[in-house]
């Protein structure tokens, strides 16, 4: 089946179409664009605008490219939660609009399990772990009997990737700063920072005041360093400890933060310590994107899904353990 995917829960619209046979994904197109400043961060007004102006462009250029009409889409699924209400409801209206408009089955899917589903199809991954890491996210989860999702641990505060940001936004940087924070870190060395682990969760307000903080009195570069060494070496730990505790065996970073190569370096050698298998999805499909969406759309209408999309409310705020459940 030919499956259209609609994702602008946040910084992006995308537009991705796959085909799905017996399980096996063909990427068709997937097509993005991405919001970026130069400095400061997004506002929820600029992202409902960009989309609106952007979706319909996406769209007919995912088709062109996929070489596929709208009349050879067998369904339509669009990302319905969680993120900005401004971003979630121009994707709402569009997907619905064309499900209704061509006639086209239309499913509403969970942004965080969209990610983790793409790497499941695209990995052939049976049973992992996985660590879900963007700007508004940091869950260790494991999927059971591809129905229903657990939280393992997570953050007690705000999400890896919105800490990167901040930080690289009171160094002077623009949106997204978890890749000028890499950068940085690069040429960085070490020094000393709060370091909280709680079980499986962790906390990063206090490490981020403190690397904020730090500003003026150290180089940006060992800020940088010191502020990933830190907060990756927190999420690698907890990770590790949700792998203990399953006992599974496969692990796999997924979300915006998994483009950056340390938190991967520091994932692999802890799977590798463990005898467990670790799975690196390529970068394309760490982002948000519509491809992802489109193989969630697949999953859901493949297992079952609970709710009528068109009596359902957006969901700005929607757990994944719910993710299967639009009521
Ligand atoms: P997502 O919402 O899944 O698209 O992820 C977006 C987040 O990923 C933002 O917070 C970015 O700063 C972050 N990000 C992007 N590239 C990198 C990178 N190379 N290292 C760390 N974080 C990154
Ligand atoms: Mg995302």
């Amino acid at each position: 089946m030919i499956i259209l995917g609609l994702e602008g829960t946040a910084h992006t619209i995308s537009c991705g179409i796959v085909e799905m046979y017996r399980d096996k994904v063909k990427i068709l197109s997937n097509k993005k664009k991405m919001i970026t400043t130069k400095e400061g961060g997004l506002t929820p007004t600029q992202i409902g605008e960009h989309h609106a102006e952007h979706i319909k462009h996406i769209t007919e250029t995912a088709l062109k490219e996929s070489k596929t009409s709208v009349k050879d889409i067998d369904l339509i699924s669009y990302s319905h939660g969680p993120g900005f209400g401004n971003g979630l409801n121009i994707v709402n209206i569009f997907a619905k609009t064309l499900s209704k408009k061509f006639s086209i089955p239309v499913i509403g899917v969970h942004h965080g399990a969209a990610h983790i589903l793409i790497a499941k199809y695209l990995l052939n991954i049976r049973d992992a772990i996985y660590l879900y890491v963007s700007g508004g996210n940091t869950q260790i989860i494991s999927l059971e009997k591809n129905t229903r999702f657990y939280v393992y641990g997570e953050t007690e505060d705000i999400a890896i990737g919105n800490a990167l940001d901040k930080l690289a936004r009171s160094l002077g940087y623009g949106f997204p700063g978890g890749k000028i924070i890499e950068e940085l870190a690069k040429k960085g060395s070490y020094f000393n920072m709060p370091y909280t682990v709680k079980g499986m969760d962790i906390a990063l307000s206090g490490i981020l005041t403190f690397a904020i903080n730090s500003i003026g009195k150290h180089r940006k570069e060992d800020i940088a360093f010191s502020f990933q060494e830190h907060a990756f070496a927190m999420i690698t730990e907890t990770l590790e400890r949700a792998m203990a505790y399953t006992n599974k065996k496969e692990v796999c970073v997924v979300g915006g933060v998994a483009l950056n190569n340390r938190l991967q370096e520091m994932v692999r050698i802890m799977a590798e310590q463990r005898d467990a298998k670790y799975h690196r999805l390529d970068k394309e499909f760490l982002g948000d994107n519509g491809a992802m969406i489109a193989v969630a759309g697949y999953h859901y209408y493949k297992y079952g899904f609970k709710g009528d999309v068109f009596k359902a409310k957006i969901k700005s705020r929607w757990r994944i353990e719910d993710a299967f459940n639009l009521e």
